[in-house]
């Protein structure tokens, strides 16, 4: 059967001299993974290699059972410019992409997870965007989609009483932020300055309308802890987050302090 979608490519890996295996996320099929015969050939129906972070209309033919989908047509439809040309901006979108791909599983639809990507991506490529910001809004609204944003108002182990006006800990393995005596048995934490706190207290509050704002410090660090939520979740380390964020450093009982 064949499906026309707008679409936004996620990775694509070589698979002959002339071809490759495009993953893309459509709005209505989700995650899909594609052979684009000739696609790296100069005068292919795809218009050529088709490059990271492209947008526009997929026409394709879906998968059989195992087998790949086929790539009929894609005509670029945004300009990524701006976006490809600063390396900040370049870093915060391809971690964004890189996280989709990881995270979403494939011929799911979730139209909600692409209006999050789209917005996100030509945000990142106005001239004006708090890149670290509209990142952090971007990984805290695609977690919650899927359902691992975890509890942040109450332990998450014990359901008790998180006291906000000190550096706290979050566990993603109990899912959330742990109170002073959940945290103590943990052996996967890590630690949450009271700043990042107020950082997502900051998103919640965008998320639900209101205005909010969010230094580029306290998003930085927001982006660190959902990245280390995100990377713990998926079971394996992200590869662009390190153009895109610091790292965050796990602490549990072997953690003798050396590097
Ligand atoms: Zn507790």
């Amino acid at each position: 059967m064949r499906h026309r979608e707008e679409a936004i490519c996620l990775r694509t890996t070589d698979y002959s001299e002339t071809s490759q295996i495009v993953h893309f996320l459509t709005r209505g099929c989700g995650v899909v993974r594609l052979i684009a015969k000739g696609a790296k050939r100069p005068r292919s129906t795809s218009g050529g290699a088709l490059d990271l972070l492209s947008e526009g209309d997929l026409v394709f033919t879906e998968s059989r059972s195992g087998s790949l989908g086929v790539l009929i047509e894609f005509s670029e439809s945004t300009s990524r410019s701006t976006l490809r040309k600063d390396a900040a901006r370049l870093g915060a979108a391809l971690y964004a992409i890189e996280l989709v791909a990881e995270m979403l599983a494939e011929a799911d639809p979730l139209p909600k997870a692409f209006d999050l990507l789209h917005n996100a991506l030509l945000r990142m490529g106005q001239a004006d965007a708090p890149v670290q910001a509209v990142l952090a809004y971007f990984q805290w609204r695609l977690l919650r989609h899927v359902g691992l944003l975890g509890e942040l108002r109450r332990c998450a182990s014990c359901g008790g009483e998180v006291n906000r006006e000190r550096d706290t800990y979050f566990s993603s393995a109990s899912g959330g932020l742990l109170c002073d005596r959940c945290q103590a048995g943990a052996t996967e934490k890590v630690p949450v300055e009271r700043s990042v706190l107020a950082g997502m207290v900051a998103l919640a509050a965008a998320e639900s309308g209101r205005r909010a704002s969010l230094p580029d410090a306290l998003a930085k660090g927001v982006n660190r802890l959902l990245a280390y939520h995100a990377s713990y979740q998926i079971g394996k380390p992200l590869k662009m987050s390190r153009h895109a964020i610091q790292p965050m450093r796990r602490k549990n009982r072997r953690n003798n302090g050396g590097s």
